[in-house]
């Protein structure tokens, strides 16, 4: 069985460690990077420089899965193929994809040229470049910050980039720069109950970061933003760096005239993680349109990735020993939000759905071990 797992995520990756060297299995693993990037963490790489990758081939040891290193151009569902940005194509007879998902900059206008993203690598490098540069003797130009967008990843983003700030301030003499953190809804983290939600915030108050809620971002120049209350009341932020964490949809990459797609373009999948009308197709992670059992999407997150690339190793692993494939039943074990240093804040789950909520180091340190828990799972 020819297959092959795209993208080397918290999904794909997830699959591949679960696979075993089988007579008739031949597994190709296609990632543009030679390691696997720790999208949770990225934050930490934006405001310290943080080594948040792994290399792929020590992880791939002892799973008979060879790592193809390539840029995917499309997924073709109905010739079964996929098409790389040399030109080159590939054939399989099983698919594992998990590619993961984009910035959506919900058309606003010059947010998509002007802004960062949080994504990759490089996004995280950039971010950490200006907040260098910002106290360089020589710069020029607005030092401020704008994070548009005050979900999971604006709230840790900024709290993080305030500790730093308040170290270089420090040890260069020069005042910190101000952290604007944007949002257009109602609340910060809305993911959280009011309580936790209200340490955050005490949290960003003490940082001195001027959070706007209700804030819509309607445009975005080269160093500047221009927000609009409910009201219509509008007013303009310089900046001199503008990172857009408000919103992502699934990577636009498979196309098939059957497949079906929902909400936030992920790609419908049945119980066992199969394209309907394509069974020979697995799709896993932010892609993916995993339900709860009450039949709503689960959240996109690294959590719910490895727990669909983990079930799909071990479905590919059932499929090859002709064994009836497990369904897809998530688990949330709990949600952590970092707030710099050995601050977080979150819920862990318990017995009969109860939920046990933390602040201040032992939620930090929660949060660190489900970094090692995920760890663990792919070595
Ligand atoms: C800053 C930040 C903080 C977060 N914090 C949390 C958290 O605390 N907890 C949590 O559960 N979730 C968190 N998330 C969300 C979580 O990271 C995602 O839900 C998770 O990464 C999704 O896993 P995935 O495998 O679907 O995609 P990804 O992990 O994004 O993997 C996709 C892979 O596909 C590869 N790829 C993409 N396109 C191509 C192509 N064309 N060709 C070849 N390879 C390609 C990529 O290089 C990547 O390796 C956070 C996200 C961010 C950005």
């Amino acid at each position: 069985m020819k297959t092959l797992i795209l993208g080397a995520g918290y999904a794909g990756l997830a699959v591949a460690t679960k696979l075993k060297p089988m007579p008739g299995l031949e597994v190709k693993l296609l990632e543009r990077n030679p390691y696997h990037t720790f999208e949770t963490r990225l934050h930490e790489a934006a405001a310290h420089n943080t080594k948040v990758t792994l290399p792929l081939t020590p992880l791939l040891k002892g799973t008979g899965v060879e790592l193809v290193l390539a840029n995917i151009e499309s997924v073709d569902l109905d010739s079964k193929s996929v098409q790389l940005k040399d030109g080159q194509s590939i054939s399989y007879d099983t698919l594992v994809v998990g590619l993961g998902s984009v910035t959506n900059f919900y058309r606003i206008p010059g947010l998509a040229e002007y802004s960062t993203e949080l994504k990759e690598l490089r996004d995280a490098d950039a971010i950490f470049s200006f907040v260098n540069r910002v106290y360089d003797a020589g710069y020029q130009g607005s030092r401020d910050i704008v994070v548009g967008g005050a979900g999971l990843t604006g709230v840790e983003l900024v709290t993080e980039l305030a500790q730093r700030n308040e170290v270089l301030s420090r040890e260069r003499g020069l005042p910190p720069f101000t952290i604007y953190l944007v949002e257009a809804g109602p609340k910060i983290l809305p993911v959280l109950d009011d309580a936790l939600r209200a340490k955050a915030q005490q949290t960003l108050d003490e940082y001195g970061i001027k959070t706007l809620i209700g804030h819509r971002i309607m445009q975005a120049t080269e160093n500047s933003v221009t927000v609009q209350t409910a009201d219509g009341q509008q007013s303009v932020i310089e900046a001199g760096k503008i990172i857009w964490t408000g919103g992502i949809q699934a990577r636009d990459i498979v196309k098939g005239e059957r497949l079906e797609k929902g909400p936030g373009n992920r790609i419908v999948v049945d119980a066992t993680l199969r394209v309907p009308a394509y069974p020979e197709v697995f799709v896993v992670g932010d892609m993916g349109l995993g339900l709860n059992q009450d039949g709503k999407p689960v959240p996109t997150t690294a959590q719910h990735a490895g727990q669909q690339g983990r079930l799909t190793g071990k479905n590919l692993m059932r499929l090859m020993a002709g064994e009836e494939l497990k369904p897809y039943e998530p688990n949330t074990l709990g949600e952590f939000v970092s707030l710099g240093g050995l601050m977080a804040v979150g819920w862990m789950k318990l017995p009969w759905n109860q939920k046990l909520a933390m602040t201040g180091g032992l939620a930090h340190v929660m949060k660190r071990a489900s970094e090692w828990r995920w760890r663990s799972s792919i070595s």
